[in-house]
């Protein structure tokens, strides 16, 4: 073990997780350990079917579902599930899906405080932490309050059988990504460096597989595993210049946000290497490679991910103004940003190339 240097702070989420195949089963119980009686089963229109097999297992206990989950969880869909909330007298939030659903359970919480089961069923995190962004207007908003974190999570790996191995891996890489800048971060501490760590393990060791073989429920076991404790790495620390750039980017070109994050992560990793040898050194036993930044991009090929971000939308022309809006409005990060190097890191990725390694 590495000495402790520093006094820290960590917070543990009080809530309750199940973990393990079928464990959905157990929905009606853990709505009635949080006190339900009418439970409003959330879903996007895509997994409908999946929302009514729970409220099926459900039974009287589901007042109602409310299939019209949207990514970016705009307030208009808010204020529709709104409507069945307060005509149904619902008591209970049961979320059903991928960061889009679990986002708007977030929302009617944050409205009416209601207890929240949450099932995942992609990689995205969203069910461990404490933060909620919603759109309005073509504006995003994100906060962070205590509200919003469901008080049960049901990771039943069953229901992960089905997302398709490409969105797999960039929403598995996108997890990875905030346990990277974990790693790394200013507000870091002992415990959320472990879980990052074995967080990133589980994935580069199940992500692979699960590109070959979509329905291997070890690696599917070992994906979920990994994107809980990524959503925990989320929810403690601050994340740095990769999730800037990404939001810069996301916003900027509207570009899709798991393939974002997957094509920038071993530019942000390379940049950030020399100011960060401990982070360097876990992320490479945890990779199992010499050199993360190189290894990352490595994985990336082999799972057949998007690598360049021109083949995702983004214009040649916004390389020079994304650097600069980077730098203008920073994030904390280890190293100083430079605009000069950030735009050879953006143009990197544009073009699809490898990181520099050290050397940037
Ligand atoms: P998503 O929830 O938008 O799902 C993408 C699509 O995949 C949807 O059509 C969904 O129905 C479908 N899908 C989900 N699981 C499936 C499965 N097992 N089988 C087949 N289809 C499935 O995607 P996401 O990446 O999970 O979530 C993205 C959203 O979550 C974004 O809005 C992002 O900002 C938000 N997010 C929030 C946080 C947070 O902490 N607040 C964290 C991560 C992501």
């Amino acid at each position: 073990m590495e000495p402790i240097k520093e006094p820290f702070d960590y917070t543990s989420p009080a809530l309750k997780v199940l973990f393990g195949a079928g464990r959905s089963l157990e929905a009606a119980d853990a709505v009635k350990s949080l006190g339900g009686k009418q439970a409003l089963v959330l879903s996007t229109p895509e997994q409908e079917a999946l929302a009514r097999d729970v409220a099926t297992r459900l039974g009287d206990l589901c007042g109602n579902i409310f299939s019209g989950a949207r990514m970016h969880t705009p307030v208009a869909t808010t204020e529709e599930a709104m409507d069945i909330v307060a005509g149904e007298r619902i008591d209970c939030i049961v979320s059903v899906g991928g960061g889009s659903t679990i986002g708007l359970g977030k929302a009617i919480a944050l409205r009416t405080d209601l207890p929240q089961v949450a099932i995942p069923t992609t990689y995205a995190g969203s069910e461990m932490t404490d933060i909620l962004g919603e759109t309005q207007g073509g504006e995003k908003i994100t906060q962070r309050t205590a509200k919003v974190r469901p008080e049960i999570v049901i990771y039943d790996v069953d229901l992960t059988l089905s997302l398709p191995p490409m969105l797999s891996a960039t929403s598995g890489m996108n997890a990875i990504a905030h346990a990277v800048e974990a790693l790394y971060a200013r507000d870091g501490n002992p415990v959320i460096t472990l879980m990052a760590e074995e967080a990133i393990r589980a994935f580069a060791k199940s992500l692979p597989t699960i590109v070959e073989r979509p329905s291997d429920i070890e690696a599917r076991g070992g994906a979920q595993y990994g994107a809980w404790l990524c959503g925990m790495c989320l929810n403690a620390v601050s994340m740095a210049l990769h999730h800037k750039l990404c939001h810069v980017l996301g916003g900027s070109f509207d570009l899709p946000h798991a393939e974002t994050h997957t094509i920038v992560l071993p530019h942000a990793i390379a940049y950030n290497a020399p100011a960060t040898p401990e982070a360097m050194a876990r992320l490479a036993r945890a990779l199992d490679v010499s050199d993360p930044a190189q290894g990352l991009f490595a994985l990336n090929q082999r799972l057949g991910v998007p690598t360049a971000l021109k083949d995702i939308g983004m214009p040649e022309g916004g390389i020079t103004k994304a650097a600069h809006t980077a730098v203008a409005n920073p994030y904390w990060n280890p190293r100083p940003l430079e605009e000069d190097l950030l735009r050879e890191l953006i143009a990197d990725a544009y073009a699809g190339h490898p990181p520099r390694g050290k050397t940037i």
